[in-house]
Parts: structure tokens; sequence; C-alpha cells
């Protein structure tokens, strides 16, 4: 913006921080966080993310996403009356993971917000790079596996109602896209604002699903809200998703608002592509109970073929332990 014509914000005159294309706006920062904290209050309540007297459990990696997640979550659950207790995996990557846990322990410690670590060394005796050296698998599918198992683990000890996630707008909509390029519609049907309890699965809420990532880090840079500014060292580079998300990017730039109006679509229809799915029988794993489409859960085949016995059982004790410990067992 250049001095003397500055561009001023559309509700106050004030100098502009950014412009919002698709409302036709110019905010000042003042505008700019209120237009932020809104659209989330409104998609917690368009989407029932979160009621009173609910507990939420909410996944706080240190990332932007997640702590800007977390902050608007503990500034909503004052006006709505729920609880909000954060969780953070500590993957043992390194500085990498040293310094998301501490931001994690400081941010946590100044909203009083309850925090329980689970520090994976300890938890199972393997850090993420060993399990990856051992295994030869991708970081990324073991990361996964062992985030939606443990984050259901403590969901359920601690009696959640949901697991929020901190996953936004540019997140979901290139997955939907390369879900549905190859029909794979039963994935779809969870990656909308919200996935509902069934019986072993805690459910999942997502409270950035219509906010765009340089919204995000805008608002947290805005709000003084600390975070890691380095990307875990193994992010994925697939090409394919990068081109799909640019494919979404230069669409938004000719037609502002599509990413919202595509994620606002889904999210209406998401009922459609639970009922296109087909069903999977599910069991429950004999080692942890947890539910598995085989006799044995990813979790415990993944332990048994690293430590040579299935660790489900066990670590479900461990983390029940420590639960009871810092007092969130209802
Ligand atoms: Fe885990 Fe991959 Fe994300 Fe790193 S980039 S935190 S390994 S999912
Ligand atoms: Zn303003
Ligand atoms: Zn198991």
């Amino acid at each position: 913006m250049k001095s003397g014509k500055e561009i001023r914000c559309s509700l106050c005159g004030e100098p502009a921080a950014t412009r919002i294309a698709y409302a036709k706006l110019w905010l000042c920062k003042k505008h700019f966080i209120e237009f932020i904290e809104k659209r989330v209050f409104e998609s917690i309540n368009r989407y029932r993310l979160a009621g009173q007297g609910q507990r939420m459990l909410v996944a706080v990696s240190g990332g932007k996403d997640s702590i800007t997640m977390l902050y608007l979550l503990h500034k909503t659950s004052m006006k709505m009356g729920f609880e909000v207790i954060a969780l953070h995996m500590d993957l043992g990557i390194g500085t990498y993971s040293k310094i998301s846990r501490e931001i994690v322990e400081h941010f946590c410690k100044s909203l009083g917000t309850p925090l329980i670590i689970l520090d994976l060394k300890t938890l199972i005796g393997y850090s993420l790079p060993e399990l990856v050296h051992k295994t030869r698998r991708p970081p990324c599918s073991i990361c996964g596996l062992i985030k939606r198992y443990l984050i259901n683990v403590v969901a359920q000890e601690i009696k959640a109602d949901a697991a929020a996630l901190g996953h936004h707008l540019d997140d979901l909509l290139p997955y939907i896209l390369k879900n549905f390029m190859l029909q794979n519609l039963f994935e779809i049907s969870k990656l909308g604002p919200k996935t509902e309890s069934v019986d072993g699965f805690v459910g999942r809420i997502r409270p950035l699903y219509d906010v765009s990532e340089h919204e995000i880090a805008l608002y947290a840079k805005l709000s003084n809200l600390p975070f890691v500014d380095e990307e875990c060292p193994y992010t994925s580079k697939k090409s394919l998703d990068k081109q799909v998300k640019e494919f979404l990017n230069n669409l938004e730039s000719l037609h502002p608002g599509i990413k919202i109006s595509f994620a606002r679509a889904v999210a209406r229809n998401i009922h459609v592509y639970k009922t296109l799915s087909v069903a999977k029988t599910l069991k429950r794993c004999v080692v942890c109970g947890a539910p598995s489409s085989d006799d044995m859960c990813s979790f415990c085949k993944l332990t048994n073929r690293v430590a040579g016995r299935p660790l489900g059982a066990e670590v479900r004790l461990k983390i029940r332990d420590m639960l009871s410990s810092l007092g969130l067992l209802k």
C-alpha cells in the first residue's frame, strides 16, 4: 500500500490490514480478527460442533492451525459453556518436537487449559523416527495411524463428546477433490466439519472447516499467537497434492468465494456420501478391543512388528493411569 493513498478498512476507515476478496471487503486488524472469530463461531453453531456442558478434546501440534483452533475454541467455550482439554503428542522428531512441545505447554498454561502430553518414546519405547527406521514405512502413514489411535483412546477415557482437529479449508478441499476424482466416496464422508461418534470411535469436529490457510496465518500473526514456524521435516511434498491445491487457489483468484461454496456444498451433502459408501463390518481388536477391520487393529499390528508384542492394551492402561493422576477421568 502506498502512503498518501492508503487503503482503508471498509468498516471503520482505519488503515486496512488485508483484503477479503470473496466478501468484497478491506479490513483493519481489529475488524479482520472479529471477522474470523465470527466465522468460526458461526461454524460451531451451523454445524453443531459443540454445545453447553460438553467436553472437547483438542489435538494441538503447536503449528499455527492447531494453536489458532485451540485459542478460538477456548474463547468460544467461555461464551457457550463447554469444556476444553488439550492433547499434545511428542513424536520425538528432534528439535521440531522439542520446540513444539514447549510452545504448547506455555500456551496452555497462559490460557489455563488442562493439557495432556503423550510422549511416544515413553509410551511405546520408540520415537517416530525410530519407528520409520524399523518399519521402512512412510512417516506420515505411521504418524497418522498412531495419532488416530491415541486421540481415540484419550477421548474415550476422558469421555469427551468429540475430538477437535485443526484441519482447514486448504487441507480439506484438495483431499476431497482428489477422493472425488478417484471415487473414494467413503473417504469424502469423513472429511466434513463433523463426524458423529459411533460405537468405539469418538466423533471428530473441525472448527476451522471454512477458514483458509492464509486467513489462519494472518489471524495468528495479528493476534500474536505463539506457534512453531518450521514445518515437520517429514512434511509430504507430493506433487499431485500440491497441484490440486494450486488448481483450487487459481480458481479462487478467478472466482472469489468458490472454495467456501465448495466446502459448504460438501458439508450439506455429507450424508449422501455416507449412504453411497459400502458399509464395512467392524470387528474388535483381540488385544486392545479397539474397532478394527481385522482381528488385530493397525496399532497393535505396528507395535507387534517393532516391539515383538502388540501394545494396545498396555498403552491404554498407561494412558488411563496418567489421566487419573491429572484428575481428568470422569
Ligand atoms: Fe506426522 Fe507427517 Fe505431519 Fe510430520 S508431516 S507431523 S510425520 S503427519
Ligand atoms: Zn476496521
Ligand atoms: Zn489393538
